[in-house]
């Protein structure tokens, strides 16, 4: 059996839900690992249970270290709807099976491969290679790498990342595959807002009712559409399927963006939620809280709206936005979680390298930045100047996209021996070896 099958398997088998995450036991599997290589690795334990791990590599130093980043956490599989053991690791039918093999222990695995290879090899990379698994991301990384830059700053010396966020889809074109690198993610920022009032009985409406003025303000809001804003990196995605998509023609021959939006606009597209989501700023109201009984009028009035902003949009500005469509000055806002959006840039010699490795190993896929529209741990990289590529060099179907976070979660062993394969490729051609 491949090395890398047999490892995912295993890891696959360890429960690390979070919550309550319990980390600790992915970053045992690992230790084990490195022992049996000869290979330091350090442990830090945020919280009981809460590990993450690291293990270096020295290089010559001529580069700043790569990091080969990946979550050890896992989000909750519901067992009742799966049609497997989630936590079985499962060998069958060419499938590693259970959660985590897409999002994201299966390119775990491809980065220790790539990382034993080299430790193996014997000879000395062009730059420190750390290898980096930790607790957290699914739950905002503040037990992970929040935790690592607060008290092990020194240890996060990375000149380049590699983590989860781009990966291939067969069927996006007609007639040939797309390799996508996540360049940039969408910035969460969470608003709660709120109302209050006089309370009063129901039978005397008095006009003033918290949980009503709350609810005019969220419709006020829900009837404005925010602008399509055309990013370098969705614009550049799009030049990149321009030959290949019959509808982007057009775009193809000028390269202007209002070019690009108007072939979106007219082939409909814009308005479907993923082209939607990469083109806009969005709002979700997705809590609302108030009242307990059917008499009684509230006197408070609560919500908390997932906001997602594009790379270079302003958290205060938008906010000023938001206040002004819910035009009600007795709503209040405030932010729960706050960030901005960084990209990575494409025009640098490590991009092109990963692009190159890419492109020999999926002869006539497409290889495209991409706009991830969910949250990972690149953004704590990112916004501190380093750049972090989402790189998965395995091949899916729009439809196995529904597998991450979702039921029956499983990778073809394909997948994982031709990305082992491939993230091996990448570090060695990254690192001069
Ligand atoms: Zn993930």
């Amino acid at each position: 059996m491949h090395e890398a099958v047999e490892l995912l398997s295993k890891y696959l088998k360890i429960n690390t839900t979070n919550p309550p995450g319990n980390e600790i036991e992915g970053v045992r599997f690992f230790a084990d690992i490195f022992d049996a290589e000869n290979i330091d690795y350090k442990i830090f334990e945020a919280d009981t249970g809460r590990a993450s791990i690291s293990a270096r590599l020295k290089g010559t130093g001529k580069e700043k270290p790569l990091f080969l980043l990946n979550h050890i956490d896992v989000v909750l599989a519901e067992k009742e709807q799966w049609s497997f053991d989630p936590f079985g690791g499962e060998i069958r039918d060419g499938f590693i099976h259970g959660r985590g093999a897409i999002d994201m222990k299966g390119q775990g695995i491809m980065e220790l491969m790539a990382f034993l290879e080299v430790s193996r090899s014997k000879q000395t990379p062009s730059r420190d290679i750390v290898f980096l698994a930790v607790a957290d991301e699914e739950a905002s990384g503040i037990k992970g790498v929040q935790y690592l830059f607060d008290n092990h700053p020194d240890e996060l010396d990375a000149g380049l990342v590699l983590n989860e966020g781009g990966h291939g889809i067969i069927d996006m074109l007609p007639d040939r595959p797309v390799m996508l690198i996540s360049t940039a993610e969408k910035a969460s920022n969470w608003l709660h807002v709120s109302c209050q009032g006089p309370p009063g009985h129901g039978s005397v409406p008095h006009g003033q009712n918290a949980l009503e003025r709350l609810v005019r303000g969220l419709n006020r809001l829900q009837k404005t559409t925010p602008p399509i804003i055309l990013t370098d990196v969705t614009a550049e995605f799009f030049k990149k399927l321009a030959g290949y998509w019959d509808f982007l023609q057009p775009y193809g021959s000028d390269n202007k963006n209002e070019t690009l939006v108007k072939c979106l606009t007219e082939s409909g597209l814009v308005s479907t939620p993923q082209i939607s989501a990469m083109l806009r700023n969005t709002i979700s109201t997705n809590v609302i809280r108030s009242g307990s009984k059917t008499n009684v009028i509230p006197s408070t009035a609560e919500a908390k709206l997932d906001i997602r902003l594009l790379p270079g949009q302003d958290s205060d500005e938008f906010l000023t936005e938001i206040k002004a469509q819910l035009a009600d000055d007795e709503i209040k806002i405030e932010f729960i979680t706050k960030d901005e959006s960084f990209g990575s840039p494409i025009d640098t010699k490590d991009y092109r390298t990963i692009e190159n490795v890419l492109g020999q190993h999926f002869p006539g896929a497409i290889t495209a930045p991409w706009l991830m529209l969910g949250a990972s741990d690149s953004r704590f990289f990112r916004e501190r100047g380093v750049n972090a590529y989402g790189v998965f060099p395995a091949m899916f179907s729009k439809e196995d996209g529904k597998m991450i976070h979702g039921i029956d979660e499983k990778i073809s062993e394909k997948n994982l021996i031709t990305g082992s394969a491939v993230y091996i490729d990448i570090v060695k051609a990254l690192c001069e070896l």
